[in-house]
């Protein structure tokens, strides 16, 4: 087979892998030799057709694997055209691709040939061969198999920005339904060994050794391929966020493909489900919420037609108005509308004048969104029953339909394509 049937092959397999953003890497350039930069510049951007961003060269070693996870495109039991990767193949594509400008980095994953180990150290050596060989400073992304040894795991991390594991579905009877080989105390081990080393390499910093993974860990979860619901993935992975000190969660609308197992869900889930879990996961880094705050075991789903933190608002509406000259940065926060770097600027600017409508228009602020929850030297809203009408009002959620026909109400020849 001809590299570019190979290519063909292990880019498409590999597109269903959601983990690979390249933010949070440490600045590096080629200045002083090397080849590659993990700054932004004259970067290429490609999307896939289901619109994920693929400016690195996404693919995997092999899509061959002895494991057998039924919502994978690649497992065992399928029937795909299968190719594999020579080391010094995806060594030199990348390189090649860089050159050209197609890329900024390289993300690379593999089903698993052989036993983990046998795999670890050939995606290993991809990366340790691109760095120490061919000094290239881009951005490199390694999964990361857990059952692969801590050592193979620990060169990984030396060569690699960042590394991931990922914990594929949101609990462990899913795990056991649908992914019975993987097993999630061993991917919750290797997890913890990674948080580990990077945080003893961090502490070791002053001894100017490598850097271990400096952009940290990450992971992914498939939603909709079981019906457990957006609490327990919330929950799963705000506890992961604390514990393993994750960099990101990533979460990936399954997508059925023909023959799947009658085990699967015979519908994908609304791209928005998706959606609105990084909207509910952004809220929780970043504005203090918790999961149970915005789901719980009465309203176990994210409300797909309400953005989460609006829907927290006019759930809450004793919490409004709230004064903009006086109230906390944690209850500003909770303002739809205000972002992290505009009540920012706003506590800057309250230091010297009492802040007007004015002002937050100046600031780009939409007055719209925020009028019914601020009072502002120039503005007192009525007190709102239109809270309550706008929740009864909106459209009817389209969450639980989904499950309608769960678990497989018949083999409909779908399949659920992912790799990792
Ligand atoms: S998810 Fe990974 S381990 Fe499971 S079948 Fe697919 S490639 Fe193999």
């Amino acid at each position: 087979m001809n590299l570019g049937a190979k290519l063909s092959i292990l880019a498409d397999a590999a597109k269903y892998d959601a983990s690979c953003a390249s933010s949070g890497t440490s600045r590096r350039d080629s200045r002083a030799g090397g080849i590659g930069s993990t700054t932004g510049s004259g970067i290429c951007h490609s999307y896939t057709p289901d619109g994920r961003c693929v400016s690195l060269l996404k693919i995997l070693l092999t899509n061959f694997c002895v494991y057998d996870c039924l919502y994978c495109i690649n497992r065992r039991s399928s029937n795909v055209r299968r190719a594999r990767f020579t080391i010094d193949e995806v060594v030199n594509l990348t390189i090649d691709f860089y050159r050209r400008n197609y890329i900024e980095g390289l993300f690379l994953s593999s089903g698993i040939i052989h036993n983990p180990d046998y795999t670890m150290e050939r995606v290993v050596e991809v990366a340790r061969k691109l760095r120490a060989e061919h000094g290239f400073k881009g951005y490199i992304h390694l999964k990361t198999i857990p059952e692969a040894s801590s050592e193979l795991i620990d060169q990984a991390g030396l060569w690699a920005d960042r590394i991931s594991i990922n914990v594929e579905l949101p609990t462990e009877t899913d795990l056991s339904v649908l992914a019975p080989e993987k097993n999630l105390s061993r991917i919750e081990k290797a997890m913890a060994h990674i948080r580990g080393r990077i945080d003893s390499v961090k502490a070791e910093k002053k001894s100017k050794g490598r850097a271990f993974a400096p952009a940290g860990q990450s992971t992914q979860m498939i939603v909709g391929a079981t019906s457990t619901p957006d609490v327990d993935i919330l929950v799963r992975a705000t506890n992961l966020y604390l514990t393993k000190s994750l960099k990101r969660v990533y979460y990936s609308a399954f997508s059925p493909i023909p023959d799947a197992s009658a085990r699967l869900p015979v519908l994908r889930p609304p791209l928005v489900r998706e959606h609105r879990l990084y909207q509910a996961d952004w809220l929780i880094r970043f504005y203090n919420y918790k999961a149970e705050e915005l789901v719980n075991s009465s309203r176990p789903n994210l409300d797909l037609n309400i953005d989460p933190k609006l829907y927290w608002a006019l759930s809450n509406p004793d919490h409004f108005p709230v004064d903009i000259n006086s109230a906390p940065r944690e209850i500003l926060l909770r303002v739809p509308g205000l972002g992290v770097r505009n009540v920012n600027r706003l506590l800057v600017i309250r230091r010297w004048k009492r802040i007007g409508m004015l002002d937050l228009k100046r600031l780009g602020i939409s007055l719209k969104k925020v009028s019914p929850f601020l009072i502002t030297l120039d503005h007192l809203p009525p007190r709102s029953e239109r809270f309550e009408s706008l929740l009864n009002n909106r459209e009817k959620s389209l969450q639980q339909e989904l499950f309608d026909d769960w678990p497989g109400k018949s083999d409909n020849g779908t399949k659920f394509p992912y790799a990792g």
